[in-house]
């Protein structure tokens, strides 16, 4: 008999921290940059020195990420059966003549250049040709990075942040990235002390900064909105911040059609819509919105009342 039998949850609740844990990382730094360049410090000028220096976290992220993504995988294959993942043959198991349960942790488990194979040898389904092969150039990456000291490996901020959504997307196309990030932050062990107010500010500025960074069809992909579109503040977003730390202008929702009289906006912080009234702000000589939440009673546009 075997106890302690993984589920595919826990796989996949490890799987999105250690995605989150790099993500963190990435955030981070874009996030101390861009602060700098508010500091007056001229960011462009800095920008090379900062992202060499920055090379090992950078790296370290990556493998972090390639560790996520095997995670998630594990789960897939959980879901068919938690015992494919049990590799050598039964001579090497450790006996089941001991008069106790196995840990299901004494068995060695399948190399990450198999769960590829064992997930789509099981299942009626399987994974994508172009998964596999940012799959198998990640896992190739993180053995660079894990097996050399050389800095051989030049990995840039954008590619980081981009194998990971793309990772998520094409694994649970449903979910909504920069909602999972909220989630995380809520329960990160900073909220115990006091962040927990600014955590709306915290994850609107990250992802504005990293949805300037991405290109409109890579936001249009992972983060459902068209960049190119009018910007508005997401009325929840804004009712969650804090204000006393300053303006909160971040508007990274948009409304979900170009139609005229158009009455929702979409937030991919919230990953929900709101609905919306068409009328002029009442600031109307100094605001040209006429976006408005009833519901919040603000304009969208400058966030008056
Ligand atoms: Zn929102
Ligand atoms: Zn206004």
């Amino acid at each position: 008999m075997i106890k302690n039998v993984p589920t595919h949850n826990d796989f996949y609740k490890t799987g999105r921290e250690l995605l989150d844990l790099s993500w963190n990382m990435v955030a981070k730094l874009l996030v101390n940059l861009d602060e700098a360049e508010y500091y007056g410090i001229d960011a462009d000028e800095v920008s090379e020195e900062y992202w060499s220096l920055a090379h090992r976290q950078l790296t370290t992220a990556l493998a972090i990420t390639q560790q996520g993504i095997e995670f998630l995988i594990k789960g897939r294959i959980c879901e068919i059966s938690p015992y494919l993942l049990i590799s050598d043959s039964a001579a090497k198991w450790p006996s089941p003549y001991e008069g106790v349960a196995i840990d299901f942790s004494k068995f060695r488990t399948i190399d990450a250049q198999d769960l590829i194979r064992v997930h789509d040898t099981f299942s009626p389904v399987s994974f994508e040709t172009e998964f596999v092969s940012k799959f198998n150039e990640l896992r190739e990456s993180r053995n660079v990075i894990m097996h050399s000291i050389s800095e051989s490996l030049d990995v840039q901020v954008a590619e980081v942040i981009e194998s990971l959504l793309y990772m998520h997307s094409s694994l649970f196309p449903n979910e909504s990235w920069a909602n999972i990030r909220k989630k995380s932050l809520e329960s990160s062990p900073n909220t115990e002390l006091g962040s927990v107010d600014y955590i709306s500010n915290e994850v609107c500025r990250e992802l504005s900064i990293i949805m300037n960074l991405l290109s409109p069809a890579k936001v249009k992909q992972y983060f459902k909105i068209d960049k190119k579109m009018r910007p508005y503040l997401c009325p929840n977003c804004f009712y969650e911040a804090n204000h006393d730390a300053g303006d909160f202008d971040y508007k990274l929702a948009r409304l979900t059609s170009k139609e005229e009289g158009c009455s929702e906006v979409y937030c991919p912080v919230c990953d929900r819509e709101y609905g919306v009234v068409r009328e002029n702000c009442s600031d109307e000589g100094e605001c040209p919105g006429n976006v408005i939440s009833e519901v919040y009673t603000m304009c969208l546009t400058c966030g008056q009342e």
